[in-house]
């Protein structure tokens, strides 16, 4: 059997706030393996950014509480030392953030930034070779004229172009693996199809497994093959994406595809959003954390409000929902 490239077990973060303790994400476990491309979706607070900087560490602080392992390679980063995990951090393992600003230095070229993402894990690389390097990362991400923008600094690009250099700075050292938290929120629809065209080409060439954050439904149809749904810092659905839009198994990642409008669907059909607002992450309801927004719950006699929910096969996907298992994918099939 193979090992795969990543596994994320019983993961716990909580922060402590002034007014309480957040728990951000409550026993979430997944697998990713080389070379696969799996979403993690869900609505803003679900928990789905947290986990993602877990596993790059980057929300270690005072404040924070982590707990769980992620094997990497058969290594839990969680429990790295410092220095390895600066070695890991942009060669193993690379991350995107949603807006490229905060990645780029507006004092530092793009080539000397592109040549630093390198030189930090390949000391002693001449400064010809450097150049050469990043004039085909800067190449490779779609930049016209390189020999001229690798001169340029930060503001001197557009938005899309700017998440090309960071991509190419991600990308510099052939990562394993590469998280992408909201690569192209920020962007207009036609660059976004653009980056997510360029990701899924360097992953080809590299190899590299994909991990992507993201609140965009569409997104995920397009690129990835695998989708793990989050509420309330915990996993409700784990399915292949051919499954979770054709047949989902929970209420609330049916909520999530009733409240997007596919190509398909009737002009004057209407969006159903999902009514009420997430819990609290302070003040957590018991039972499931969806039964306040879920029209199954009064069906379940109290149980929704009172027991937790873990995840069961249904299928080929799994699903965290009191509901059975023989009834589950049936109401929410036949409703879409
Ligand atoms: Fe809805 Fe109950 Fe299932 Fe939660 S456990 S999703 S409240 S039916």
């Amino acid at each position: 059997m193979n090992t795969p490239l990543l596994s994320v077990r019983d993961l716990h973060v909580n922060f402590g706030t002034s007014e309480g303790d957040v728990q951000a994400v409550r026993g979430v476990s997944f697998d990713i393996d080389r070379g696969e491309t799996l979403a993690i979706v869900g609505e803003s607070g679900s928990g789905k950014s947290v986990t993602a900087s877990a596993i790059m560490r980057l929300n270690f602080g005072a404040d924070i509480r982590v707990s769980g392992s992620a094997l990497f390679e058969g290594k839990d980063i969680l429990s790295m030392g410092e220095e390895e995990v600066r070695k890991m951090r942009g060669s193993d393992v690379a991350m995107i953030f949603q807006d490229p600003l905060t990645a780029l230095n507006p004092f530092y070229t793009v080539g000397n930034q592109i040549s630093e993402a390198y030189t930090i894990h390949h000391p002693g690389t001449s400064k010809k070779e450097l150049r050469a390097l990043a004039l085909d990362a800067i190449e490779k991400v779609g930049i016209p004229e390189p020999v001229k923008r690798i001169k340029q600094y930060p503001h001197e690009f557009s938005g899309g172009m700017r998440q090309r250099i960071v991509i190419a700075m991600a990308l510099i050292n052939q990562p394993k693996l590469l998280i992408a938290d909201e690569p192209t929120t920020a962007l207009d629809v036609t660059v976004q199809a653009q980056i997510l065209e360029l990701i899924g080409v360097m992953q080809e060439e590299n190899g590299t497994a994909v991990i992507l954050i993201t609140h965009d439904l569409g997104v995920v149809a397009e690129v990835t093959e695998r989708v793990l749904v989050m509420y309330a810092g915990r996993l409700v659905e784990k399915a292949s994406v051919i499954d979770a839009f054709a047949s989902p198994t929970h209420p609330y990642t049916r909520g999530l595809l009733n409240s997007v409008k596919s190509l398909d669907s009737d002009r004057h059909s209407r969006l159903e959003p999902i009514p009420g607002i997430p819990p609290s992450l302070i003040d957590l309801p018991t039972g499931c954390p969806f039964h306040s927004r879920c029209r199954y719950a009064a069906s379940l006699n109290g149980r929704c409000s009172t027991e937790v929910p873990e995840l069961k096969a249904v299928g080929n996907s799994w699903s965290a929902c009191h509901l059975p298992v023989d009834l589950l994918a049936a109401p929410i099939k036949e409703s879409l």
